[in-house]
């Protein structure tokens, strides 16, 4: 994030969450690559013992008490490890919005606050193979029998299937009711009936336990059920703010990774008997990245804020979308910029570059498609436009002719 802007404290934050980004075995990083690892609990348990994991939810949970804005410089630094890592990173932010905002007191006693402490571990389970931008179209049902809901359907893609302790679920309760009048969202804990079939193979992102859960008669105790019984929708809208923001945030950091390694390649590699970064073709590479950075930055910084101070909730879902959508075109802009930068080497695994190339190619497909973001920043916005009552001024009168009302032809 950009220094001017950033309080003292924020810069403390950033420099704590960097010591301990700093300290993470490369290891860990390449193990996860190579799909050796499946799920490193042990990242998650020393995030929670410096106390960085949920840093927006209330002291007494364990979170910080912190804001949006304050969130978002930590997840840059984490983002640098790369998608799998701080998606990790990310879980507790996302399910615990939902435990934070819709739980009991007794469900965040039971859940946020052990997986603040890293006792326990979340993963999400919403897509589903049938489709994962039509949410609303989620087919798992769960049947109320006495004080019990059983469980059957499938989700897919979901990061933690092998390895978290805890799946925040969706599935439809009222199968009579309109799609987003009938779900309902779930703790559903790892136990019988809750079977992962399938790990995929992915192109990055390894590492995370990313694979197809099956529920087969899972049996959920009604006191596991967050928000109203067949009120999803508003724990889905909730949930997608923390989804989308950890995902811009944590594309700053890929992206600004990506330029550091560039940059410093371009001032060290020579051609024609000068340095590479002498050419127009690679300085200016270098100037777009830094440009789309920053204002990739700036959109992010402005999501943030408008969160953190109540701003409407359908401009602010407008922003969140933007956010997520340039900042993670950004970073695969700034990565592809980068691997050109390098040329051949910048293909191999002598530089991370090609692994933070196939890690940024996710996210402008996860917690909504870009193209999805680009539905909801429109719909926002011609929402908010048409439905102002203008107090600015009437631009189409300044012209030459606007009075030509005639010629004003709209059908
Ligand atoms: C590695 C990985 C990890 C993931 N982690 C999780 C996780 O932890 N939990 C979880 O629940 N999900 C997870 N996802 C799922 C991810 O969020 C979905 O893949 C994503 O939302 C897209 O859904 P889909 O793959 O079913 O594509 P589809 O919804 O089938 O979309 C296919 C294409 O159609 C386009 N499209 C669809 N509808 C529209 C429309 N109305 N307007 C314009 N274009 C449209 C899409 O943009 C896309 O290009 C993960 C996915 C991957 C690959």
């Amino acid at each position: 994030m950009l220094d001017a802007i950033l309080t003292p404290e924020q810069k403390m934050l950033r420099d704590e969450t960097r010591a301990f980004v700093k300290g993470v075995p490369r290891k860990l990083i390449l193990d996860m690559d190579a799909d050796q690892v499946h799920y490193p609990r042990e990242f998650v348990n020393d995030l929670a013992e410096r106390h960085l994991l949920g840093l927006r939810f209330p002291v007494e949970y364990g979170g910080r008490g912190l804001g949006w804005s304050d969130e978002i410089v930590a997840l840059e630094e984490v983002g640098i490890l790369g998608t799998s890592l701080a998606c990790l990173y990310s879980l507790p932010s996302i399910v615990g919005e939902a435990l934070h905002v819709f739980g009991t007191p007794e469900q965040k006693e039971r859940w946020l606050r052990p997986v603040l402490e890293g006792k326990l571990t979340v993963a999400e389970a919403l897509t589903e193979p049938r489709g994962g931008s039509d949410f609303f179209g989620t087919t798992t049902v769960a049947r109320q029998e006495g004080d019990e809901f059983v469980l059957d359907g499938q989700k897919r893609f979901v990061v933690g299937a092998e390895g978290a302790d805890l799946f925040l679920v969706y599935a439809r309760t009222n199968l009579e009711a309109k799609s987003r009048k009938g779900l309902s969202a779930f703790i559903v804990e790892r136990g019988h009936g809750v079977d992962v079939e399938h790990v995929y193979g992915l192109l990055g992102t390894r590492g995370g336990g990313t694979g197809r859960i099956y529920f087969r008669g899972a049996r959920v105790p009604r006191k596991n059920l967050i928000g109203p019984l067949n009120g999803a929708a508003e724990v889905f809208y909730q949930m997608m703010i923390p989804e989308r923001m950890t995902s811009a945030a944590g594309a700053l950091g890929m992206a600004r990774a990506s330029l550091e390694v560039a940059a410093r390649y371009s001032d060290r590699r020579k051609a024609f008997g000068q340095k590479i970064r002498s050419f127009e073709g690679v300085n200016f590479k270098v100037a777009d990245s830094i440009t789309q950075l920053d204002a990739a930055r700036m959109l992010v910084y402005g999501a943030a804020r408008s969160l953190d101070l109540g701003d409407d909730p359908h401009r602010c879902r407008r922003l969140v979308s933007e956010a997520k959508k340039f900042a993670t075109d950004t970073a695969w802009q700034v990565v592809n910029h980068a691997m050109q930068i390098l040329g051949g080497i910048g293909y191999t695994n002598v530089y991370p570059i090609e692994r933070l190339l196939r890690d940024t190619r996710l996210i402008m497909i996860w917690t909504g498609t870009n193209e999805v973001m680009s539905l909801i920043i429109q719909h926002e916005y011609y929402r908010e436009l048409l439905g102002r009552r203008d107090t600015a001024r009437d631009i189409e009168k300044d012209a030459t002719e606007a009075d030509q009302g005639e010629e004003k032809v709209y059908e």
